[in-house]
C-alpha cells in the first residue's frame, strides 16, 4: 500500500498542531539526556509556520476547509489512507449509534494502534513497523496486518523468537507507559498484553472534532 514518505513534522506544520507523528522527539526526550527542545513547536526561537509558499495577509477559513483539515489532521495522527479512512467511515455509517464516535472507536481498535497504546512502539508508525515486520502475535498467531481490528479478550504477545533482539530487551527494562489507557494492559516482563474492553470515547484523542468529518462525507 502506498504510503507518506514526507518529514512527518510537515504535516504538524500543516494543521498547525503537534500531532505526536515521531515518538521521543515529539516529547523532547534526546537520546544524548540533553533537555533541549526537539519538537518545532516547543522552539521558542522560531515561528511554525504551514509548509508551502507563504500566504500574504490571513484569509478567512471555510467551513469546509475546517472539515477537510478535520478530516487530514484525524488521518495523520493514524497514519491512514483516504480510502482506508473513507471505509471506517462506511462501516459506523452502518453500526448502531452515533457514526462519528462508532468510526472512531473502529480506528482506535486497529492492531497497530494498540501496539503503540501498550507502549510497545513510541509512535504508531513505530508500531505499524513492528506488526509489518511480523513481531507481533495475536492469540498466539503472527499477525502482520496493521489494520487487524482486535477483540475483547485478544492477547497481544511479542513473538517468542524476536523477544530476545536489541528493541524488547531494552523495552523490557524501559518503564510502564504513563498514560497506557484503561482498555488495555501490558505487561514488559512478559511482553503480554490484553484487550480489556472496546475504547470509548473518552479513551480517544479529545482534540478530534470527529462531528466535522462526519458533516464533510455525508455531503
Ligand atoms: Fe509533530 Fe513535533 Fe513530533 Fe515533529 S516533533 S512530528 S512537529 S509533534
Amino acid at each position: 500500500m502506498a504510503k507518506y514518505t514526507g518529514p512527518s513534522c510537515r504535516l504538524c506544520r500543516r494543521e498547525g498542531e503537534k500531532l505526536y507523528l515521531k515518538g521521543d522527539r515529539c516529547y523532547n526526550i534526546s537520546k544524548d539526556g540533553t533537555n533541549k527542545p526537539l519538537c518545532p513547536f516547543d522552539k521558542t526561537d522560531k515561528k511554525v509556520t504551514p509548509p508551502g509558499p507563504a500566504h500574504a495577509g490571513r484569509r478567512k477559513v471555510s467551513g469546509y476547509q475546517q472539515q477537510l483539515r478535520e478530516k487530514q489532521k484525524t488521518k495523520r495522527i493514524y497514519g491512514i489512507l483516504e480510502k482506508q479512512f473513507r471505509m471506517y467511515y462506511t462501516k459506523a455509517e452502518r453500526m448502531k449509534g452515533v457514526t462519528g464516535e462508532n468510526m472512531l472507536i473502529l480506528i482506535e481498535r486497529r492492531l497497530d494502534n494498540v501496539v503503540f497504546q501498550m507502549g510497545i512502539a513510541a509512535s504508531r508508525a513505530q508500531a505499524r513497523q513492528l506488526v509489518c515486520h511480523g513481531h507481533i502475535a495475536v492469540n498466539g498467531k503472527k499477525v502482520d496486518i496493521p489494520s487487524y481490528l482486535v477483540k475483547v479478550g485478544d492477547v497481544i504477545t511479542v513473538k517468542a523468537e524476536k523477544a530476545d533482539n536489541a528493541f524488547f530487551t531494552a523495552l523490557k527494562e524501559s518503564a510502564v507507559r504513563a498514560n497506557m489507557p484503561k482498555w488495555v494492559n501490558f505487561d514488559k516482563a512478559t511482553l503480554k498484553g490484553e484487550v480489556l474492553a472496546f475504547p470509548t470515547r473518552e479513551d480517544i484523542d479529545p482534540r478530534i472534532k470527529e462531528h466535522m468529518i462526519v458533516e464533510l462525507y455525508s455531503k
